[in-house]
């Protein structure tokens, strides 16, 4: 089975997320905590997340996966950018505690220059300074495109990072499919070896959720550009073997397409139609 949802506003409150998303016909989203550019976040009050709560149970949700700003750099060259991307995690997480057992996504970071090795120990080591034994949000690591200087850009990058936080039972990752394809992974001709590396290098037990999207480029373009569903280089054949392949089932798919609303709408109806 899935869970399949996209990335929605956060400006009306939680509840009227939850239920967008009962009326686009899916049962997961994403929003981003604050504005993705940067910025504040708003406060929310505890009845939206009851009244969340609510809704989320009254439809069978699947876990939710929350998206950090884009301007959170743990691994940036200067350390102000450092401090100020420690804090949005810091707060982020906090905040996340008011809505109990969700994910939330953020992008490594990027070494600006520092190489990998330096990026992935900084990472880890603000990481080591937000997260705590006993709290109850899933912090999850994206595959990256490798875009850049961007930490992330594999498996084995993603592992190291994993290896050097302590509390390392609250991280999993977030297996974005335009980021991975553009990365090198060949989903559409080797999706089970893809699979058998990740479990071999990260584990499949630390696979929690999905960033389903199609590439406007073709695979290890290192781009990070997202088409719609069976308009990219990936194609739908593929997408639909992702989305019904053994390792995913039961774990939320956020579509991250350039889509109006009725095209996820459209997006979502498709997914579905595959279970
Ligand atoms: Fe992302
Ligand atoms: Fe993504
Ligand atoms: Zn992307």
């Amino acid at each position: 089975m899935i869970y399949i949802g996209c990335h929605l506003s956060v400006t009306n409150g939680y509840e009227a997320m939850g239920n967008q998303m009962v009326d686009f016909g899916g049962n997961t989203f994403a929003w981003f905590t604050r504005n993705p550019r940067g910025g504040k976040s708003k406060d929310v009050s505890d009845e939206d997340v009851a009244a969340l709560q609510e809704v989320l149970k009254d439809n069978e949700f699947g876990t939710l996966v929350a998206h950090a700003s884009y301007t959170m750099n743990l691994c940036s060259a200067k350390p102000e950018t450092r401090a100020n991307g420690l804090d949005m995690l810091k707060q982020d997480l906090q905040k996340m505690e008011k809505l109990p057992g969700q994910y939330y996504n953020f992008h490594p970071g990027s070494h600006t220059g520092q190489g990998a090795e330096v990026g992935i120990q900084q990472i880890a080591d603000g990481l080591n300074e937000a997260l705590w034994s006993d709290m109850h949000t899933t912090v999850l690591l994206e595959t990256m495109a490798g875009k850049g200087s961007e930490v992330g850009r594999s498996f084995e990058e993603l592992k190291k990072i994993i290896d050097l936080v302590q509390c390392n039972d609250k991280l999993g990752v977030c297996f974005d499919t335009c980021h991975t394809w553009d990365a090198g992974y060949d989903l559409v001709n080797n999706l089970d070896g893809v699979l058998e590396q990740f479990d071999k290098i990260i584990g499949l037990d630390r696979l929690k959720a999905v960033h389903f999207n199609d590439s406007k480029n073709d695979c290890g373009a290192g781009k990070d550009r997202h088409e719609k569903l069976g308009e990219g280089f990936i194609g739908m054949d593929a997408m639909r073997k992702i989305a019904t392949h053994p390792a995913f089932q039961g774990l939320p798919f956020i579509l991250e397409t350039p889509n109006d609303d009725a095209g996820y709408i459209k997006e979502i109806a498709t997914v579905n139609s595959w279970f």
